[in-house]
């Protein structure tokens, strides 16, 4: 059992982090701020827990944050807090700025004035775990290859950027104080949970309350898609057997065009919840004003967490796309 601190753990991801360290006998201390992407919900199975506590709080705060990892003598934090959403990055950068950039600089902080006094024993056992995005590496055209580890970072949005710059200080803070990081760039998440601004639960609630479908742009647009329990392995993995000082990539093996996304989940709905005049929910697809800026392409190889740690994508695309598509029915 080892004792850890999540940030963000009542958001998408981090909650099925959460859960999952709980299931397998640890213990979470949850620091999140509580913003709009939050839900007390998606934690609501292990709230009782005796191996779970709730802390409402900012991660900008170091002193906090250097609390609660001397309080509950912390083995290891993954920091999933962040602001996550592009489209909001583009109207609000400010958030941006102060929760990825000046909030990772706190929470490194405080690690390394915690980790300073720690025991040789605990020191060897002690992990900073980065959690970030592919898209600090940019936009790929067609006939590129994928990004991996050694790719430049080329952001383009102020959320790419502000992860960028967090992955760089948590480098930094490696290489110049010796804190023990990790960090880990995956592609897009998917799963029960997630946040309603994203794309794939919008295009479901959109077909279901028969209002348009919005699709950016052309629709043309390509993404590596991932289940978020294949997403959270990855990182359970990087934070057993990943080297120190190391950066992992997660893929889920899966490029797929936006359009092609909503399509595919017109046609489960089509088979699961028909719509009521018998045609097809496709009608409902509008093509959209693209968002400025909007990268092409991403796509990820994930060879090296393959090789290293151990990793695998658990199940098809389609199979872990109707079981979301099933949850959102429900
Ligand atoms: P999310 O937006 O669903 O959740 C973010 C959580 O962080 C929320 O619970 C929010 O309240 C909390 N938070 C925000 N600011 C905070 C602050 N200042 N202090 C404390 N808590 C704060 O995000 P997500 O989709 O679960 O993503 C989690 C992490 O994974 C992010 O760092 C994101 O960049 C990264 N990531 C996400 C994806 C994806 O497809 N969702 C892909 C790759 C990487």
């Amino acid at each position: 059992m080892k004792n850890f601190l999540i940030t963000g753990g009542c958001g998408f991801i981090g909650s099925h982090f959460v859960k999952a360290l709980i299931k397998n006998g640890h213990f979470v201390v949850n620091l999140d701020k509580m913003t709009y992407a939050a839900d007390f919900k998606n934690v609501a199975e292990i709230e009782n827990n005796k191996n779970y506590r709730f802390i409402k709080g900012d991660i900008c705060s170091q002193d906090l944050v250097y609390s609660i990892l001397q309080d509950f003598s912390i083995d290891a934090i993954i920091n999933f807090a962040a602001e996550s959403h592009v489209d909001n990055s583009i109207k609000f950068a400010d958030v941006f700025i102060k929760t990825n950039i000046e909030g990772v600089f706190s929470m490194l902080q405080a690690s390394l004035q915690y980790y300073k006094k720690l025991s040789d024993k605990k020191k060897d056992n002690f992990r900073f775990v980065h959690i970030s995005t592919d898209e600090v590496f940019g936009s790929l055209n067609e006939a590129d290859k994928p990004f991996d580890e050694a790719s430049s970072y080329r952001p383009n949005s102020p959320y790419s950027a502000s992860k960028a710059a967090s992955d760089h200080l948590v480098r930094a803070w490696h290489e110049t104080y010796k804190l023990p990081t990790i960090i880990t760039n995956c592609s897009n998440n998917f799963g029960e949970n997630q946040h309603q601004e994203k794309l794939i639960p919008t295009v479901i609630r959109s077909a279901l309350q028969d209002k348009k479908i919005p699709i950016y742009g052309n629709g043309k647009n390509i993404r590596d898609w991932i289940y978020v329990g294949d997403h959270c392995f990855g990182i359970e993995l990087a934070l057993s057997k990943g080297k120190i000082g190391e950066s992992y990539c997660f893929g889920g093996e899966c490029e797929v065009r936006n359009i092609d996304i909503a399509n595919k989940i017109c046609e489960i709905l089509d088979e699961l919840k028909p719509r009521k005049d018998g045609t097809s929910y496709k009608k409902q697809i509008e093509f959209v004003e693209d968002r400025k800026g909007h990268d092409y392409r991403y796509a990820i190889s994930n060879s090296k967490a393959k090789k290293n740690l151990g990793f695998k994508v658990s199940k098809s695309f389609e199979d872990r796309l109707t079981q979301t598509v099933k949850f959102y029915i429900s």
